[in-house]
């Protein structure tokens, strides 16, 4: 059994005790890592404190800051393998997915690299007598708080802007997938990073999770993660006035006319519910279709889902498993609730025959009402919530009719109805026609329940800096 331990001011630390860590598509425990203790944190705090006081990395030449990251990209890039077959064990997801995570990941570093010299301010003009202007400073201690679906890509979403504006960065990886993230910390510490300017620690979010948001030494918080973990994050950090980015959970509506093209749609409809096994923040759980279309596109949908191959996703296969026996068990209560709350199983919607791990059927569901949970809440699982529209009206007020308000997709040939979506559209991100388009060039980020603040693209690197400005009399 491998043991991994916890990233701590340049050094690799073990605990007093350990977390065990299993394979979703086996049940089976394969490995552990130190479990964080409190002592842990403050150990971190203080390294990445002695990081900020020294200055080391808001002093240097931003081009040098600039050459860092690229490092680090070059170093994620070279243990993307090892790390791809590890977020296959510990996370169930396809190889091929994990290998796009560490690609994002090298990316992101890539991207924010590009950016690191370029952080710049602006002159006020205020007449003769003064000179004014604005820098960016970094905040200080980045406290970075990640969830399990997407450990690898979240961690490099945050951690590169925050480095790239000089700040250090404590990150407490998620307790159920911590292991391939700590290849990350490798990249960095290979590349270069100086100690301290980036902790990592696997502990409860109950325990080290709560304490590190509200410790009293951390100057900002990155959450991605649950609404009801980020509310009682918002709480603490409320306590202390420290400012936070919220990445929160979605219930994202697809909204299908009569003249989509179909065949786009259904590739849009494969990878928006049923990659990662629908465990994605911005997943489409709910279309919202024309009732013209509706019944043929029901039966393109089962018929679709049920040819969907189940299975591990070392093999690639089609369906990987849900992340866990609770979360496979909160998936299935959903879809027991569906119909009483007088859903149409269209079909799934059970744990598949003849698998060991946590699988659960690609699951599609008909004539769901708007006042029914799996129209309102998230599932986060391959279930697909399908209700039908009469006018264009009734289509943006049901796809507004969540609290929620991450992603929401259009599709439909009629640019003039497209355009009129996307400004009607409740969300952080509007798709026409390509669920998932865009990258990590383009910024993301919730409204309502979702959460605020942007992550991706070049406005997420002014959520690392706070405005300083300058106002000098000159005589
Ligand atoms: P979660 O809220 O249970 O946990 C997220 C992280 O918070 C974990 O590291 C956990 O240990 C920690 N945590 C738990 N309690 C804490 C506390 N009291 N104080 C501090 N930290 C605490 O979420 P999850 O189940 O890991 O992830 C799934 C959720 O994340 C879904 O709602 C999903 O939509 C959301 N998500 C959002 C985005 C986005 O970018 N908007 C991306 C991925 C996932």
């Amino acid at each position: 059994m491998n043991d991994w331990h916890n990233f701590i001011g340049g050094k690799w630390v073990s605990g007093n005790s350990s977390i065990n860590i299993e394979n979703p598509a086996t049940g089976e425990i394969f490995a552990t890592i130190a479990k964080a203790s409190l002592d842990d944190l403050e150990a971190a705090v203080t390294a990445a404190r002695d990081c900020v006081n020294s200055r080391v990395l808001i002093d240097c030449k931003p081009a040098e800051r600039s050459a860092l990251l690229y490092r680090i990209a070059t170093e994620i890039r070279g243990i993307s393998q090892q790390g791809s077959e590890l977020a296959v064990l510990e996370n169930g997801k396809r190889l091929s997915d994990a290998q796009n995570e560490f690609n994002e990941a090298a990316r992101y570093f890539e991207y924010y690299a590009g950016m690191a010299d370029k952080i710049e301010g602006v002159s006020i003009p205020l007449g003769s007598d003064y000179i004014d202007y604005t820098v960016y400073e970094p905040f200080g201690i980045s406290a970075q708080i990640v969830p399990w679906n997407f450990p690898v890509s979240i961690c490099a979403r945050s951690l590169a802007p925050a480095l790239a504006a000089g700040n250090a960065v404590i990150v407490k990886s998620p307790e159920l997938t911590p292991l391939a993230m700590t290849w990350i910390a490798t990249a960095c510490q290979r590349a270069g990073l100086p100690e301290g300017a980036l902790s990592m620690l696997c502990g409860t979010g109950s325990d080290v999770g709560a304490a590190l948001a509200a410790h009293k030494d951390i100057n900002q918080i990155v959450f991605t993660g649950s609404v009801l973990t980020g509310r009682a994050i918002l709480h603490a950090a409320a306590e202390r006035a420290v400012p936070c980015v919220m990445e929160l959970g979605g219930k994202s509506a697809a909204v299908v006319f009569a003249d989509a093209d179909l065949e786009q749609l259904m590739d849009s409809i494969n990878w928006g519910i049923f990659f990662n096994a629908g465990q994605v923040c911005s997943a489409m759980s709910r279309l919202l279709v024309e009732r013209s279309i509706y019944d043929q596109l029901v039966e393109r949908i089962a018929s679709f889902a049920k040819g969907l191959k189940i299975g591990p996703g070392i093999h690639n296969n089609d369906i990987t498993p849900v992340m866990s026996a609770a979360q496979q068990k909160k998936v299935l209560h959903y879809c027991d609730e569906a119909t009483q709350q007088g859903a149409t199983l269209i079909t799934g919607g059970k744990k598949p025959a003849g698998h060991k791990g946590y699988f659960v059927e690609p699951t599609v569901f008909g004539n769901v009402s708007p006042d029914a949970d799996i129209f309102t809440q998230e599932v986060f699982g391959p279930v697909l919530a399908i209700t039908a529209f009469d006018s264009e009206e009734q289509a943006w007020a049901l796809a507004n009719a969540t609290d929620y308000g991450l992603v929401a997709g259009i599709f439909s040939t009629n640019i003039n109805r497209c355009l009129r979506g996307t400004k009607l559209l409740k969300a952080g991100q509007v798709f026409v026609n390509e669920w998932y388009a865009g990258g990590i060039e383009t910024p993301f980020g919730g409204t309502g329940l979702s959460g605020f603040g942007r992550e991706k693209g070049q406005e997420a690197l002014y959520s690392y800096v706070q405005t300083k400005n300058v106002a000098i009399k000159i005589r």
